[in-house]
This record gives C-alpha cells, sequence and structure tokens, in this order.
C-alpha cells in the first residue's frame, strides 16, 4: 500500500514559499499527498544492498556453490512447511489463546480482540446487488468452512452490515462431499470487537468441512474505507463510482469475513449493476448475464487464487480504458475518468507497468499470478494507492501525468508509486505477512524495490542513487529519534491499532536498515567485498516467496531464510537474534568516537561509545537501550583517506584501536552511512572534519558529506553538539558540486528555517543560508526549456536539474532578489500572454514566489487556472501556490473555500491547510482553524488514520512558542481525542521546538553576529 505522508516530517519548505516546496524538499515528491515514499530518491538502497547482496554471492562462488540451484534446492525443502507454517504459527497462538476449548461458553471467543481459530475459511462464494441510485448495496456469502477444533461457535467479522439470516449446512469430511446440518442455535452481533458469532446447537468435528451462508444489507457510504462512493465531473455532469479500499481492516464493512491476513481463501464473486455502469474486481469476468428488465446485469469473475481478505477488491464506475498485453499474454488495462483516458494521461503508467510485470517475473523468478492486471485510477482515495491483487486502485494524482506540463519530479513520484505497487503483487498479494506487526515484511520490500524498479526503469537515474540517504534515511531517523517512536515490529491487536502501525516508520526504518543493513553488514563480518553478481540474496528472495506463496509469513521466516543461506556458506550466523535488537526496540543509537585522552593508551586508540540518540534531553535518563552495531570507521587527512574498517561495538563504551593517527588525522564514522545510527565526534575531530571539507571536499565520499551534514544538524538540535558545528560546516557548500549534500543541507535548513521564521533577527540566518547559495546559485541559473521538452526525466543532464532546482528554491524561499524578480517575470508573462513559459520543474517555485510577492490579482488569476486546468498534476502546484499568500484574508478564504465548497477536491482539504500552516503569515490562521474545525474535520477524515495524522503532524509541527504548547495541551485535553499516537508524537515535537528555542537559540544567534570568531564554541 502506498500511503499519502503521514509523517509530522520536521523539515519544511522555505518561507513564503508554499509547501509545496517543502515537500520537495523534504522528500522530492513534495506535493500534497505524496506518496509516502518520496519522490526521487534513488537507489541507493538498491546500490548497497547490491553490495550486500554482491558479498553474499561472492561466498557462493568463492564455495563454489552451484547457486543457479538454489531455489529449486531450498524449494523443495520448505515447500511443504510453507502452507503449514503460516498456519501453524498463527494457529499455534491462537490456538493457546483460546486454549482449553473445553469450557469455550466460559471463556466466550468474541471477547478476544482476535479470531479464534477454531475454524477457518476456505472459499467464499460472494453474491452482491449494488444500487448506484440511493447508495445501497445487498449480499450474500456462503463461506466454505473447515473445522479446525471442535467448537460451536463460529466468529467471524463484521462492521456497519446489517445482517439478515446466516444459516448453514455441512458437517462432511474435508474434500468430501455431503454431510450433516449445521443447526443454528442463536446469532448476535459483539461490536465491540467487531465480530459476529454465530452459535450452533452441536459442536463442529475437525478436519470436517461447512457451509455458512449469510445475507447482508449495507450503504455505499460518502467515506473513505469498505465499499465507498466518490464522484468526478464531466461536462458539468456529476458522476458517481464506488470502490473498496478493505486494507487494514475494513473488508468486514463489506461483507461478513474472517478478517485477519492469515485466513486466506479462494474467492468467487457475482456483481449485479446497472447496464451503465460497468464492474471490476480482481479477476476478469467470465460471464455477463443480458440486462434484465430493470436494466440490471450480473457479472460473474472468475474465482480467485488464495488470498486475504484484504486483498479483495471490486469497483463498479463508467471509466474507460486503454489496455496492452504482457508477452505472457497478461492484460494490463488502466481505467480513469473518459477525459484523462482521451488525453493520454494514462499511457506512461501503463507502458511503465508492462515493463515492471516483466521485471519482476525475471527477478524474482516467480510468474505473475494473474491473468490481468487493472490499474484503477480514481478522484478520491485514503492512500496514494492500494495493491489488490490484479486490480490496484491508484488516486489520480500518483498515476496520471500530462507529459506537457508535468514536472520531472512528478514524474519520478508516479514512477515510484507504480513501481510500488506493482512489487506488492509479489511481496503482498501472493506472500502475505501473518500479523500486522510485521507489515513491514511487505512495505518495506516494496519500498525497497522502488530504487531497483526505478532503476531497472531509467538506468540513467542512477548517478543519483544515493538520493536515498537524503530521502530515506535522514527522514526516517528524524522521526525515530522521538520517544513517542515505537520498535518496527509492535504488538497491535485491536482493530484501531492496526492502522498505527502503517505508519511511515515501518516503511522507511524497514526498507533501510532491515533489508539493506541486515544482509549488507552480517555478511560484512565474514568476507570482504569483491565484486560479483547479487545473485545469493535473489536466492534468497526467490525462495522465500515459493515457499511462502499464497500464504503467510512472519520476519523470522525471513531470517530464517536468510541465515539457511549463510549456514549453506558454512556461514553460522543467527540473523535472527541480532536483527531483533534493531526491529524489536525502538530508535537507533548515537555512536560517539573520541580520540583517547588518557596517558595509558597510545593515541591511536579511541573510545566508542553508545546511546539512544533523542532529540528531547530530558527522556536520556533512561538508558537502557544498547544494540549491537556494526560501525565502519576510516582515518584520514589532508590528502588522502585510509580503508574502512569494522567494529562490532557490543557495550556502552569500549575502547579500540584504529590506526595510525596523529594530530592532523581525523576519523569518520559509519562510511557511506550504510548503518542505521548516528555518529558523534569529540570537538577537535569534528574541526578537523570541517577543515577538511573547506580545503578538499572530495576527499570525503558524496555519502559521507550529506551524512555529516545531516548528522551535524541533529546533533545540535538536540543538544549533543554545539550549535556552530553545522552552520560552520555549511560553510564549504559553496565548493560543493554535488546534489546530495546539498540536498542533505537544505532539508536542515528549511527545517530550521521554521523554527526561527518568526523571530526578530530571522534577517541573520536567512542572510547566511543565501551566502552559501548564492554563488553556486548563479552559476547553475535557470533551466532554459520551456514546458513540452520531450521525456525530460530521461536527460542525462538530471542531477544537474536537480541540483539547478534545488539552489533555485533556496534562493527564492530565503530571500534572493535576482530570483525573486526572476520568478515575477515568468509570472508577468504568463499573464499578459497567456502563454504558460514556465519550464515544468520549477513551476511550483514560480507559481508560490509569484503569489507571495504579487497582488491579489495574481492569487485571483491562479486561482482561476486552478479550476480551468484538467492536468492533476498543474492542479495540484496551482492549489498549493494559493497557500503562499500572506495576505490574511485570501488565506481564510482559501480555507473556507476548501471546506465548505466542492471547489476543492475533498483530499486536498488537507493539504491546503497544512500549507497555510506552513506559511508563517498563516501559521496562527491555520493552527486556529484546525482547532475550530476538528469536529468536521475529525468526522470526516478520523477513520481514516494517515489522513488525520497527517493533518495533526502537519498543523502543528511547527508550533514552537510556549503560548502555542499551551493552547496545544489545552486542546487535546478538551477535545477529547483518543490516544491516537499522532497526539503525543505532536506534542513531543512541539514541546521539542519550545525547548529548543528555550536552551540554543540565543547561541545560534550568537555564532551567525560574529561566526569567524568563536568557531565552534
Ligand atoms: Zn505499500
Amino acid at each position: 500500500m502506498g500511503l499519502n505522508d503521514s509523517s509530522p516530517g520536521a523539515m519544511r519548505n522555505g518561507r513564503a514559499l508554499s509547501d509545496q516546496w517543502a515537500d520537495s524538499v523534504v522528500v522530492r515528491p513534495r506535493t500534497t499527498e505524496r506518496h509516502i515514499t518520496v519522490h526521487k530518491r534513488l537507489v541507493l538502497g538498491f546500490a548497497l544492498s547490491i553490495l550486500t547482496l554482491i558479498v553474499v554471492t561472492v561466498v557462493a562462488v568463492v564455495l563454489s556453490v552451484r547457486y543457479e540451484e538454489c531455489g529449486g534446492r531450498d524449494r523443495d525443502g520448505a515447500a511443504g512447511e510453507s502452507g503449514s507454517r503460516g498456519s501453524a504459527k498463527s494457529n499455534g497462538s491462537r490456538g493457546e489463546r483460546s486454549g482449553d476449548r473445553g469450557d469455550e461458553e466460559a471463556v466466550q471467543p468474541w471477547r478476544n480482540s482476535r479470531l479464534p481459530g477454531t475454524v477457518r475459511p476456505r472459499h467464499y462464494d460472494l453474491r452482491l446487488a449494488v444500487n448506484m441510485d440511493n447508495f445501497t448495496f445487498s449480499g450474500d456469502v456462503g463461506i466454505e468452512l473447515e473445522c479446525v477444533n471442535a467448537t460451536r461457535f463460529i466468529v467471524l467479522h463484521t462492521d456497519r452490515l446489517e445482517v439478515r439470516w446466516p444459516g448453514g449446512a455441512g458437517g462432511r469430511p474435508a474434500n468430501r462431499p455431503g454431510g450433516g446440518a449445521m443447526r443454528v442455535h442463536r446469532h448476535f452481533a459483539y461490536p465491540a470487537n467487531q465480530m459476529y458469532v454465530v452459535v450452533l446447537h452441536r459442536e463442529l468435528k475437525p478436519m470436517r468441512v461447512y457451509r455458512l451462508k449469510v445475507s447482508f444489507n449495507a450503504a455505499i457510504e460518502d467515506e473513505l474505507l469498505g465499499f465507498f462512493r466518490s464522484s468526478y465531473t464531466v461536462q458539468r455532469e456529476k458522476r458517481y463510482l464506488a470502490v473498496t479500499q478493505f486494507s487494514p481492516t475494513h473488508a468486514r464493512k463489506a461483507f461478513p469475513c474472517f478478517d485477519e491476513p492469515v485466513y486466506k481463501a479462494t474467492f468467487s464473486l457475482a456483481l449485479r449493476h446497472d447496464a451503465q455502469y460497468s464492474a471490476l474486481s480482481n479477476m476478469p469476468v467470465e460471464s455477463s448475464t443480458p440486462p434484465q428488465e430493470d436494466g440490471g446485469v450480473t457479472d460473474r469473475f472468475a474465482r480467485t487464487p488464495r488470498m486475504s481478505t484484504y486483498y479483495v477488491a471490486w469497483a463498479v464506475c463508467n471509466f474507460t480504458y486503454r489496455e496492452t498485453q504482457t508477452d505472457d499474454g497478461v492484460t494490463i488495462r488502466l481505467y480513469a475518468r473518459p477525459d484523462a483516458i482521451a488525453s493520454g494521461a494514462g499511457d506512461y503508467a501503463l507502458h511503465i507497468t508492462k515493463r515492471l510485470l516483466g521485471f519482476y517475473q525475471d527477478y524474482f523468478k516467480v510468474q505473475y499470478s494473474l491473468p490481468k492486471l487493472d490499474l484503477l485510477a480514481v478522484p478520491k482515495h485514503p492512500y496514494a494507492a492500494m495493491e489488490n491483487w490484479g486490480l490496484s486502485v491508484f488516486v489520480e494524482q500518483k498515476i496520471l501525468l500530462d507529459a506537457e506540463v508535468s514536472s520531472a519530479s512528478y514524474q519520478m513520484e508516479v514512477t515510484m508509486v507504480v513501481v510500488h505497487e506493482i512489487c506488492h503483487q509479489w511481496f503482498g498479494d501472493l506472500v502475505t505477512p501473518v500479523w500486522w506487526e510485521d507489515v513491514w515484511l511487505k512495505e518495506g520490500f516494496a519500498h525497497f524495490f522502488e530504487y531497483v524498479g526505478t532503476d531497472f526503469l531509467f538506468p540513467k537515474w542512477n548517478m543519483e542513487k544515493q538520493r536515498f540517504l537524503t530521502d530515506v534515511l535522514h527522514e526516517v531517523m528524524l522521526l525515530d529519534g522521538l520517544s513517542s517512536s515505537h520498535p518496527i515490529s509492535q504488538e497491535v491487536e485491536q482493530a484501531a491499532d492496526i492502522d498505527r502501525v502503517f505508519d511511515w516508520i515501518a516503511y522507511k526504518k524497514v526498507s533501510h536498515h532491515k533489508i539493506r543493513q541486515s544482509v549488507n553488514t552480517v555478511v560484512k563480518t565474514t568476507v570482504h567485498p569483491t565484486m560479483s553478481l547479487p545473485v545469493l540474496s535473489v536466492c534468497v528472495l526467490q525462495d522465500y516467496l515459493l515457499s511462502h506463496m499464497y500464504g503467510n509469513a512472519a520476519r523470522d521466516d525471513l531470517w530464517s531464510k536468510l541465515s539457511q543461506a549463510m549456514r549453506s556458506e558454512g556461514r553460522d550466523i543467527d540473523i535472527g537474534q541480532m536483527m531483533d535488537r534493531w526491529t524489536l526496540q525502538m530508535g537507533y543509537p548515537v555512536v560517539t568516537i573520541s580520540k583517547n585522552q588518557s596517558e595509558q593508551l597510545p593515541t591511536h586508540y579511541v573510545t566508542i561509545s553508545q546511546e539512544h540518540f533523542l532529540y528531547g534531553q530530558e527522556l536520556r535518563s533512561n538508558n537502557s537501550l544498547q544494540w549491537q552495531i556494526p560501525l565502519t570507521v576510516a582515518v584520514g587527512n589532508a590528502s588522502s583517506v585510509s580503508a574502512e574498517s569494522l567494529i562490532w561495538v557490543h557495550n556502552r563504551s569500549e575502547t579500540h584501536r584504529v590506526g595510525q593517527m596523529d594530530d592532523t588525522t581525523w576519523l569518520l564514522g559509519n562510511i557511506n552511512q550504510t548503518g542505521y545510527f548516528r555518529v558523534n565526534y569529540d570537538i577537535q575531530n569534528w574541526k578537523l572534519l570541517i577543515q577538511q571539507l573547506h580545503n578538499n571536499p572530495q576527499i570525503i565520499s558524496v555519502g559521507n558529506r550529506a551524512g555529516l551534514i545531516d548528522d551535524a544538524f541533529n546533533l545540535a538540535r538536540a543538544g549533543y553538539l554545539p550549535q556552530g558545528v553545522p552552520l560552520q560546516l555549511i560553510g564549504y557548500l559553496p565548493a560543493e558540486p554535488s546534489f546530495l549534500p546539498w540536498h542533505s543541507a537544505s532539508r536542515a535548513l528549511y527545517q530550521l528555517d521554521k523554527l526561527l521564521d518568526r523571530t526578530d533577527e530571522y534577517s541573520l540566518f536567512s542572510d547566511y543560508v543565501l551566502k552559501q547559495v548564492a554563488s553556486r546559485y548563479h552559476q547553475m541559473g535557470w533551466p532554459t526549456n520551456g514546458p513540452g521538452g520531450e521525456g525530460n526525466v530521461l536527460q542525462a543532464s538530471y542531477q544537474t536539474e536537480e541540483l539547478q532546482r534545488e539552489l533555485i528554491m533556496l534562493a527564492c524561499s530565503f530571500g534572493n532578489k535576482q530570483c525573486h524578480r526572476q520568478a515575477v517575470a515568468y509570472i508577468s508573462d504568463w499573464i499578459s500572454s497567456n502563454k504558460n513559459r514556465i519550464p515544468p520543474n520549477i513551476r511550483d517555485i514560480v507559481y508560490c514566489t509569484g503569489v507571495s510577492l504579487m497582488d491579489e490579482d495574481v492569487w485571483e488569476f491562479i486561482w482561476m487556472k486552478f479550476h480551468s486546468t484538467n492536468a492533476v498534476s498543474e492542479k495540484r502546484i496551482l492549489l498549493e501556490a494559493l497557500t503562499c499568500s500572506d495576505n490574511s484574508f485570501l488565506l481564510n478564504r482559501l480555507l473556507n473555500l476548501s471546506l465548505t465548497s466542492d471547489l476543492v477536491p475533498e483530499q486536498d482539504v488537507i493539504d491546503v491547510i497544512i500549507h497555510v500552516g506552513r506559511n508563517p503569515q498563516g501559521r496562527n490562521l491555520a493552527w486556529k482553524y484546525f482547532r475550530e474545525k476538528w469536529d468536521i474535520l475529525n468526522a470526516r477524515y478520523g477513520e481514516a488514520l494517515f489522513m488525520n495524522s497527517k493533518l495533526i503532524g502537519g498543523v502543528t509541527e511547527f508550533l514552537n512558542t510556549e503560548k502555542e504548547l499551551n493552547e496545544l495541551k489545552d486542546f487535546i485535553k478538551s477535545s477529547g481525542v483518543g490516544a491516537g499516537p499522532a497526539w503525543p508524537r505532536a506534542l513531543e515535537i512541539v514541546e521539542g521546538n519550545v525547548r529548543w528555542h528555550h536552551l540554543h537559540r540565543r547561541q545560534f544567534y550568537q555564532w551567525l553576529r560574529k561566526p569567524l570568531s568563536s568557531a565552534l564554541g
């Protein structure tokens, strides 16, 4: 599943610039709804993992393992256990829980938040009748059940369904027809756990198959969960569509089912609807009835493979489509609004999907499982996209692309969303996590493969693969440094908890350190990397997929596959044990490397200590957390740097020998940022590193330059370092030719900008930033190509364009006059000629700058363009530009219009509010508006937890005064909001902001006033 970003992401755009930017800074695909996977970060993950993979392979080669056999060999071994393993595991725990089923009446299994596991579904026959005139549907479902442990109760999930009559039959032995009757004693709903209970007269017998039949009615709600409706306009005529969103726990809102991922079953769907609509589902239509008298037709869909309930999907709409076919005969269709299809806006996604299916099939050596794959572009959806098997649903802004006006970053974003969702057809649909605590098993892989798949599609982007560092690693470390963070694998039982684990930490932390670090560093301990192909690790993945296909897997299954692979090479390492430290405890460590000052040891010894990195100093007393850290270290001086060496850090503090050092050599830790931790040094070492960057930055790798910037700013922010260190460090930026360190710096600077943008001395800061930016900005200039330049992202100069864009953004947002004049000139030209000649890649910057500097007429002009354009990418940046105004009257008007009229699409409302809040002139407005309208907002978005936590995080993250902190506390207290994770996180962030002002602001400005004197003090 693709998330819309829910991060409270502490860093944002520049002054007076739209959030649009902000996002673009933070995560490349900025924009209202950026997919959680951020845009354009490329393939570092892949590259480094490749290294990893490579290393593993080398072992294989060295040890003469015939790796081409790995799949087969392991497959045979594991295939037998795969099916049973997932179920055994789940049944195991559940079985124990329902325990002694001798006294089930007393136990009342429906009081447990998890299903009892005494029966499991094998097949669902689902018949639905959908009425789009009054937005209701009715249905009946026949569920074929297998009894696992004798029981008188059938407990399954329903929510908001009006259940009519359960009935049943069966009792035949498994795999044989016939059998006795199953008589229902009574049945009732147990809403607290969203369950429905059928009590039988007699016990069901183990190993026998029964059939339960339930009828139900429900509404097609105007919301974003279950089976819901939304609308769009075609030539002024409003049209409706209805579509499902079942992940994680909403299939139960559409039909009674065993709505936990481990209860995989096959599904046969028959759907009756008005003939003017068409119906889609996971599988192709097998047969359709001719229209009946009342205009209804019934489409019967082919039976699905075994799958989890939350991947079941259907839609009723009158979209049109374009289609293509893979070489293997899989039909791919992209369905969207007729006008979007006619304009070709879906062609790009269709094209790359076709290539991606082939790519993944080759990569995983596992065929795509279904005869077709539909991509459905809907106007409204709670997530960026949802990977239902064979029917993936995308919000329009994440899949439609208008070649003429879409920027390179938008194209990158669309690409990564598609790459992510298609990967889920394997990691997710085919092999599904046993339970939600291991949701990272699918999300981490899909996120990781964004880089691999994108690299396949556009090898030229490879130049920028290290983007992974700034966009994923640095970002997740920011959130994970909060005490309200949570471990990757966390216990989740209640339905409401389940959305919680879907947050951004699970996605990113996982893709970074699990998949990368696990394989990577483990292998590093055993061999030296040399070049070869990443075959063995690919084998591990293939083996993992083949062993668990059409079933479920838990994290231990992956660890055991890795350990097994290592063992087969004669390396006995318990990967599970090592990784549990990283997955089961929250946060990450900061490693401090200090040159030994004591007399007893020679100078080439260093002291290495670790502690839990936290932004809040007062929270650090709880020092119990400890990690096993694979720390790579290198020593260098003005002209060279040593090869890296690996040190395993196990204790709180250790002494190590690291080679020859004198007063002029510096130490560098976490080479190329492959490890998931921060590194701090003694102040003398920081000075040497800074000196090195100023004199000859290229001695230190690009990845480490970006890493030093990120570490320094965050260590200072958390109070581990004097405020002057990061400021002095970025003094070398005029000599920095690469995009990545600039990107890392701009993220940190925008974050500081939001802390400082309402302070009296703000200009000290913005002047300092502009001073670093000016020379490179002038050198790079503005892009010259107009709109319509074809395939803009495909150009070899892609990285240059990105750096150029980053510099323009920094220059304009921190107030470079020339930048402002250029933006204003572009807007004036557009208005006077009515031709938009602004290069697509920087339109968002120009629009926002124009709106913030120019008069009300420009705002009205942009507002008009927002309504008249049909291109979704353009619409989005126009809307965001409207939030850049410094006129509170206009901002207020925008806020009111977005919530109370149809003029702003419903899912964009949240972005409007957040973006107004990022504008220093709008911060109070948005904060006030948010509190006043909370009841309405919560009612509308409350259950789509991502949207709510995105809203809460977005509106509060830049509050930084005592007064605002108190307002936040009061609001949390009075509005009776539940224990959702967004509130404690928001509170911790705002407390951190206030604390920073209290403890560090003076020192910060002091350094800026006389940067040359007190150096690092
Ligand atoms: Zn996903």
